[in-house]
């Protein structure tokens, strides 16, 4: 060390001076460092958000972080096991002022609920969190505006009282109760997250019940929801259409809050409603794919393509498919027939094996609308569907995939239901 400090020291300088000043030019170097450098323990990042009332502003959301679809993230989860689900996008919504959170050791929800005066719910439903114990260190976790704070609250600008309002897991504020058109021939129920009707329409009197269900897949499969109604407007059109020993039970959406997570639209919307981005709309509110929750082959770590998703906590834990359990059952109807998209099918049900009723009547379907006809949904391993726990419980049921996930098919479904219809007609003598 000496050779060093003799070699820069000015010769008159006293070494005590001389030591004192490097010091403080040491001392000088960290401020300066200190004061230009991110702060590194930045632990909440205020929102730079600024719209505080409850409008459909053109305001996008700040960068929100990837709600987590998988229900079980691993502690320390490595680059290959990020979800590649949808990261919801900048979406066109209502933005409240949003924190981000990460998680430190030895926090659960309960420490961070309590820091932000939140509820452990409403974190939990911010980030599109099944299981509340399924936080890591290092997780984004969006604090959701408090009660009566930014968009959460709807009416304040009427002068009425604050009304608490759900928000969807893409940062969608769910409808004001007053803004949901009524519709349907008798409500069945609500959805889990924005409380919309999902509801029945009926056509027909007759003592053999047919059920068809579109929009279990939401605002993803759009355009199922868009057949149904055409389905219901060309029965309600055309009443020779349905043989009088059938009632047709018209179930449009099963998944109203998927849809609105994507249009911001309940009942019936047109396809310039739909996010350029459809897919978060898959889903219901918390973020469960429907059709992976009912009780057949069921498992909570489900899979779509190749993305994990959620099948829900357990087997019809999602209050949207309690909903269609419950009135299937009690109707006991001869099918059930499901819209989806975009596999291009009719397929049959079982649970374990094919069930032979349901075979025979996607075959009828198939022959009349041209679609082809699968025993099995051979794309990937299908869990928890809808079409094979009603085949199991006696309620014969295929699945329609319509072509793409923008065409209706019309003509095909059109001539398949008419068969199907006809079938059932003559099968129920
Ligand atoms: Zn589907």
């Amino acid at each position: 060390m000496n050779w060093f400090i003799y070699w820069i020291r000015p010769s008159k300088l006293p070494m005590l001076a001389y030591a004192r000043m490097i010091s403080w030019l040491v001392l000088a170097a960290i401020l300066f460092l200190a004061s230009c450098a991110p702060a590194a323990q930045q632990e909440v990042r205020p929102a730079t958000a600024t719209s505080q009332r409850a409008e459909p502003a053109e305001s996008v959301t700040p960068e929100p972080t990837a709600v987590a679809p998988t229900p079980a993230p691993s502690p320390t989860p490595k680059p290959s096991e990020t979800p590649v689900l949808p990261a919801p996008k900048a979406l066109p919504t209502v933005t409240p002022a949003l924190q981000i959170h990460v998680v430190e050791a030895g926090e659960n929800l309960s420490i961070i609920a309590q820091i932000f005066g939140r509820t452990i719910a409403s974190i939990q439903l911010a980030n599109g969190l099944q299981n509340a114990n399924n936080i890591y260190v290092g997780q984004e976790l969006v604090i959701p505006p408090a009660p009566g704070e930014g968009g959460s609250t709807a009416g304040e600008k009427n002068g009425e009282a604050p009304q608490e309002r759900s928000v969807l897991p893409n940062y969608v504020l769910c409808p004001a109760e007053e803004d949901i058109e009524p519709e349907g021939d008798m409500t069945l129920g609500h959805s889990a997250v924005c409380r919309i009707p999902i509801v029945v329409y009926q056509i027909g009197q007759g003592d053999t019940p047919l059920v068809i269900v579109g929009g279990v897949h939401g605002g993803y499969e759009w355009n199922t929801i868009l057949l149904a109604y055409n389905i219901l407007d060309y029965l309600h059109e055309n009443s020779d259409a349905v043989p009088p020993a059938l009632t047709i039970y018209l179930i449009p959406n099963a998944n109203p809050d998927g849809l609105y997570m994507v249009t911001r639209q309940t009942g019936r919307f047109t396809p310039a409603d739909v996010d350029d981005d459809a897919v978060p709309g898959r889903f219901n509110g918390n973020y469960v794919d429907l059709n992976r929750n009912w009780d057949c082959d069921w498992v909570p770590d489900a899979t779509w393509r190749d993305n994990p998703i959620s099948g829900g906590s357990e087997p019809f834990s999602e209050t949207e498919n309690q909903i269609l359990r419950d009135f299937i059952l009690s109707e006991q109807p001869a099918a059930a027939v499901f819209l989806h998209s975009a596999a291009r099918g009719v397929f049959a049900s079982g649970c374990g094996e094919i069930d032979p009723p349901s075979r025979s009547l996607a075959e009828v379907y198939s022959a009349a609308s041209g679609y082809p006809l699968y025993d099995v949904f051979h794309h990937y391993d299908l869990t928890g569907d809808a079409a094979d726990w009603l085949a199991a419980q006696g309620i014969p049921s295929i699945s329609v995939e319509l072509t793409n996930h923008e065409s209706l098919d019309w003509a095909m479904n059109r001539a398949g239901l008419a068969a199907l219809m006809n079938v059932l007609a003559i099968t129920s003598d």
